[in-house]
């Protein structure tokens, strides 16, 4: 964080569970736009679509503005993740079971990716702390040695770039789908209160400010169009999210 501009006020969209979320992230708008609102979220109507059939994200944009292209996309969480980009789109898709558990063969691939086909753009989704937060409980002593996990692999994945060659061009944004609450009758996220809501924007790397406390009331369809800034793509006029430009020197 202090490398970089960050907020821990980023909205995510309603409800406060996976599917709508990320995939608010990845189109810039909010679910009633693109058409996915419950989990696992292959179920889907948005109200347009681009040529794969989904609401238009920055997979599908980047992919018709600049087909040669190359992007990443490694996921942690089976029966979710899957269904929320177009898999035309992807160059190089790989579910990883247990990432934050044994990180040793993804970093291997992910650094041959980053290596040999010199990525444009990669998503890397971890299912944690979400599990637990579920199972053992938000916030607690557990919760947070899972962040030093999270945090080490991180580190891996930064290194990773390095090992590529890559990390004087890259910008790095590190963000969550939603929060959670310890709840009375189990444990549990979906609802509106902040600790549901509430979730991290960091940005650093190559032009971002370092150090810097964003102010902009940031929301997490915002981060689409953050990328379509760096990535210098055009982003639809539908999509109502904006880049959060105070980030950048
Ligand atoms: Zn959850």
């Amino acid at each position: 964080m202090s490398n970089g501009a960050y907020t821990l006020r980023n909205l995510c969209v309603m409800p406060s569970i996976t599917a709508p979320n990320w995939e608010s992230m990845f189109t810039g708008v909010t679910p009633d736009m693109h058409g996915i609102t419950e989990n696992p979220g292959n179920n889907r109507n948005p109200i347009i679509t681009d040529e794969y059939g989904f609401f238009p994200s920055f997979f599908s944009v980047m992919k018709k503005q600049k087909p040669d292209s190359i992007i990443g996309y490694f996921y942690e969480k089976s029966g979710r993740m899957e269904y929320l980009v177009p898999p035309e789109t992807i160059n190089r898709m790989m579910h990883i079971p247990d990432f934050s558990k044994d990180s040793r063969p993804v970093l291997e691939d992910i650094t041959y990716f980053l290596k040999n086909l010199r990525p444009d753009l990669t998503c890397i989704i971890f299912q944690e702390p979400d599990a637990v937060g579920h199972a053992i409980g938000h916030g607690t002593e557990d919760y947070y040695d899972k962040l030093e996990i999270l945090d080490k692999q991180i580190e891996r994945i930064v290194q990773a770039t390095k090992n590529a060659g890559l990390y004087d061009d890259t910008i790095f944004i590190l963000s969550a789908d939603h929060g959670g609450v310890n709840k009375s009758m189990g444990r549990d996220h979906g609802g509106d209160t902040p600790s549901e809501r509430e979730i991290p924007f960091i940005i650093f790397g190559k032009g971002i400010k370092q150090g810097h406390v964003i102010t902009a009331e940031v929301n997490t369809y915002d981060t689409a169009a953050t990328i379509a800034y760096i990535l210098n793509i055009h982003r639809p006029d539908i999509w109502i999210g904006r880049p959060v430009l105070e980030a950048f020197k």
